[in-house]
């Protein structure tokens, strides 16, 4: 499966998480099928956001709320990896459900995105998806 993204909004993501190296930066994406037609910025408000993320619970719960209400559909989250790879980590792996939502990945040098299943090929949990930028 291809996931597209537009070439303005994977900017917009490089560049915050460029502005805040010292924390992992998150949000949301929405859009639907295999492409992201929006982004979301969240407070992360993991105990350690230098190392973990977690989407602020009141941005996730406003966003699904508004999804309810005919707006876009949360189809799944972006965080950064100020440290390592694009790679889900095995934190990663233990926070996300198998729903099928996309993880977009941003590391210094690279994006990555992946799809949270049962019995993926990463930490069991995540399997890769191809990310055109268009
Ligand atoms: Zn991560």
């Amino acid at each position: 499966m291809t996931v597209e993204i537009s070439s303005l909004l994977l900017a917009k993501l490089q560049a915050a998480v460029a502005a805040t190296p010292e924390v992992e930066r998150c949000g949301l994406l929405f859009g639907a099928g295999g492409r992201v037609t929006d982004i979301s910025f969240a407070e992360n408000s993991a105990a350690h956001p230098q190392r973990h993320f977690e989407v602020d619970p009141a941005h996730l719960i406003a966003a699904y709320r508004a999804a309810r209400s005919g707006g876009p559909a949360v189809i799944g989250y972006w965080h950064s990896h100020p440290i390592g790879t694009a790679e889900p980590s095995p934190e990663d792996a233990r926070c996300a459900a198998p729903d099928g939502s996309l993880w977009l990945i941003l590391s210094a040098l690279d994006v990555r995105v992946w799809r949270a299943v049962d019995h993926g090929c990463v930490h069991g949990r995540f399997e890769p998806l191809t990310l055109a930028v268009v």
